[in-house]
């Protein structure tokens, strides 16, 4: 098999694409560890080789969509995310305090553990093997809020990984997940459906989306299409979450050279404090796609 997807110097998935041609790739072997060259002539069709000369390795793609989503979720920090069964609030996008992957909670080892306002969120990404009878019992007795991503339709597709298509798909498509916990209680028939549909968003620019008081407000908005986050402290300082969006992270940049900012690297947040918080956060709002 070709080996078109590698491991880059952190770790992260790479395609064949994204990385400099040799050794100057600094790349792994994603099944074996071992260093690879970035094969990338004008005869061949490009791809990576051991660069001991060894036999290609079979690279299995469903663990590399499986890691793919993890590293896409710890990289965002959040997740638009279907209502929670037996509410009446709407699909929204979820800003996480952390997300640790692989956390053992006592006999469950979920992909992830999403922490929102201090509570853990488990989250399961399926792409062949779904959450079983087995499983759910462990679930229902820790009681924790549990999410499973179904991505056998993304690795059925033509989406390559990594690209901003998938990201999209694991980070944005709430068709493709649901709450195994909370359990859904049986209601009347005319609240079904209502609750995931976002198509028609209110023609409000700016809504809060969690309401935290004490320390913080947050705001979603929508940016040439895609989510942008902001978090609005006490101190008038706003942190700005936006990880796929090259166009926009160019504007922040411009932005934080312009007034006070700073990047945080941890929460890949751009943040600015006042006054000059208060016009970026203008600036955000006149380009938000929702209040179009
Ligand atoms: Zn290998």
């Amino acid at each position: 098999m070709t080996m078109y997807i590698a491991l880059d110097e952190h770790n992260n998935l790479v395609n064949i694409q994204q990385v400099e041609r040799g050794l100057a790739c600094n790349c792994t072997c994603f099944e074996c560890g071992e260093v690879v060259i970035a094969r990338k002539g004008e005869i061949n069709e490009h791809h990576f080789a051991h660069a001991s000369n060894k036999e290609s390795c079979t690279i299995n793609l469903e663990s590399v969509l499986h890691k793919y989503a993890k590293e896409v979720i710890l990289e965002s920090l959040g997740l638009m995310l279907p209502a929670l069964p037996n509410s009446d609030d709407e699909a929204a996008w979820w800003s996480f305090d952390k997300v640790l992957p692989e956390f053992s909670l006592g006999l469950i080892r979920p992909d992830l553990v999403a922490y929102f306002d201090g509570e853990p969120i488990l989250i399961e990404i399926a792409v062949t093997h779904f959450i079983d009878q087995d499983k759910l019992k462990k679930i229902e007795t820790f009681k924790a809020k549990c999410l499973e991503i179904n991505l056998s339709n993304l690795f059925k597709s033509e989406i390559e990984i990594p690209s901003i298509e998938a990201k999209k798909q694991i980070l944005e498509n709430v068709d493709n997940r649901k709450w195994i916990y909370p359990v859904l209680e049986h209601k009347a028939v005319e609240t079904q459906g209502s609750t995931l549909n976002i198509e028609c968003p209110a023609p409000v620019p700016v809504e809060p989306v969690v309401d935290t008081p004490a320390k913080w407000r947050d705001y979603k908005f929508k940016v040439n299409g895609i989510f942008v986050n902001v978090r609005k402290f006490e101190s008038g300082m706003i942190s700005v979450n936006s990880t796929y969006n090259p166009e926009f992270i160019k504007v922040l940049k411009e932005w934080m050279r312009e007034g006070r900012g700073s990047y945080n690297p941890k929460y890949k947040s751009w943040n600015y404090w006042l006054p000059f918080s208060e016009i970026i956060f203008e600036r955000i709002n006149a380009l938000n796609d929702l209040k179009k």
